[in-house]
């Protein structure tokens, strides 16, 4: 056994990886953590938001220090069709009690900050370096190769995200299948404070949360997404690869059109574009999941497919922050019993299905499936909506009809089965 061993060495630093670094290391063991970035959420996106529960009960109150962006009091949803949108707008103070709280972040000032909390907790950092291979000796995980270094440690903790090619190495899943990841490209456009406040109706530091089915993704399994920050907007398009590979539109063209909706565009002017980034989301749920545990090593957060993306919610950094704080305490676990083998580090396994993780995952199983069986959702609702409500607001001067006879055009041309059916799927799925 080397002397200089660590503990704990933790490939990327991410929502997970980080925390995985700040737990170990406040419990006084050795840990480092390998980035490829310059620093920790220098290469990492978000949409986003991140719902505070998880984070809250490893460091509570952390939003009162940590450079969130706003606070989200209200959700929007919208079916949007070329020409229309119709929304879904809920605001409410309750979507900001403390614990159900979520806020609006850009990952390159927060997940620097996570990597302070972690160094300030005795955590090392090892920054502009990837790491592209593992040591393995007699069936074991000893660590890892950074550049010409060896980092030789108890456990190795892959956090290093949705194509860890460090667990593909190891067998631990096999290549990632279109129809698992969505790719998602994101603009963050600067306005100042007052003209954002206005525009979306915002007070203080609350913001919103704006998610839409349609057009954004080109009528294909995917969808669009802005939140209000601080200075600036996010805003962006995911589209599942599977529908990308048939070569319809491309992501940054559905961003574009995006950007230039009639419902958008007004939002956005006199805005000043200020970072763009692209990302794989992992959207396979249970089915994408790898192998998590091996002699010497554990897999957390999107390398371990830890996402949910509901249409009206996108989880992954909660998850991330919960998976990481389970594979601490196997590690903790692991250094007390001194055994740091395959078989007793499946209590890592243990603590994910008592969490919520473990739970939600396999709550939310169909629901992958069951967009990609409905394709309606993405073409043909919005349409009806539009089509429907367009009904009910346009006056032209033509004898009015009764409104059910009007409605039921509509959905005929969906079908009332197909619709209950859907519905009746939809429901099930969550
Ligand atoms: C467009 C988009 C929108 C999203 N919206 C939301 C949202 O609103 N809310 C939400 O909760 N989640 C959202 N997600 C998902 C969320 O961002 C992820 O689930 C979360 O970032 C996962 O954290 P992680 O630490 O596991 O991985 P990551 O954040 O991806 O971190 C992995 C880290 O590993 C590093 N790395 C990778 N390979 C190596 C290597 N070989 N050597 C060294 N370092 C390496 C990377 O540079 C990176 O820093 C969104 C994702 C995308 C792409």
């Amino acid at each position: 056994m080397a002397e200089d061993q660590f503990d704990a060495v933790i490939v990327g630093g991410g929502s997970a990886g980080t925390v995985a670094g700040y737990l170990l290391a406040k419990e006084g063991l050795q840990v480092v953590v390998v980035e490829r970035g310059n620093y920790a959420g220098s290469k990492n996106v978000t949409g986003g938001r991140i719902y505070s529960h998880s984070l809250e009960k490893i460091m509570p109150d952390f939003a009162r220090e940590a450079p969130v962006e706003r606070k989200i009091t209200r959700e929007k949803i919208s079916l949007m069709t070329e020409e229309s949108n119709v929304t879904l707008d809920y605001y409410s103070d309750m979507l900001g009690i403390q614990g159900s709280d979520s806020y609006s972040v850009l990952r390159g000032v927060f997940d620097k900050w996570l990597q302070e909390k972690a160094e300030e907790a005795g955590a090392m950092f090892i920054t502009g370096i990837r790491i592209d291979d593992l040591i393995f000796r007699e069936g074991k995980v000893c660590g890892v190769m950074a550049g010409e270094d060896e980092l030789e440690a108890h456990v190795t903790i892959l956090a290093d995200g949705v194509n860890s090619l460090l667990a593909q190495k190891l067998g631990f899943r096999s290549e990632l299948r279109p129809e698992h990841v969505a790719v998602g490209a994101k603009e963050v456009i600067e306005l100042p404070v007052p003209v954002i406040e206005d525009r979306f109706s915002c007070r203080d530091n609350e913001g919103t949360s704006w998610l839409f089915a349609g057009t954004p993704s080109a009528g294909r399994v995917g969808g669009g997404f802005l939140y209000t920050n601080k200075e600036s907007i996010s805003i962006g398009v995911v589209s599942t690869l599977s529908e990308l590979v048939k070569g319809h539109k491309s992501v940054p063209q559905m961003l574009e059109d995006f950007k230039r909706h009639p419902v958008i565009e007004p939002l956005l002017k006199g805005g000043k574009l200020i970072e763009y980034s692209g990302h794989l989301v992992p959207e396979g749920g249970l089915k994408m999941m790898p192998k998590m545990i091996g002699n010497g090593v554990l897999v957390v957060g999107d390398a371990a497919g830890f996402c949910i993306n509901l249409g009206y919610a996108v989880r992954g950094m909660d998850l991330a922050v919960a998976s990481a704080e389970c594979a601490a305490k196997a590690v903790l676990a692991a250094k007390e019993a001194e055994n740091y083998s395959e078989s007793f580090l499946q209590c890592y396994q243990t603590f994910l299905s008592s969490s919520f993780v473990m739970k939600d995952m396999i709550h939310y199983q169909k629901f992958p499936h069951f967009l990609e069986e409905t394709p309606r959702i993405f073409d043909a609702y919005p349409r009806m909506a539009a089509d429907m409500l367009a009904e009910l607001f346009m006056m032209n001067g033509q004898p009015a009809q009764p409104l059910m006879k009007n409605m039921m055009r509509h959905v005929k041309k969906v079908g009332l089965t197909t619709i209950a059916k859907d519905a009746w799927k939809g429901v099930r799925a969550l």
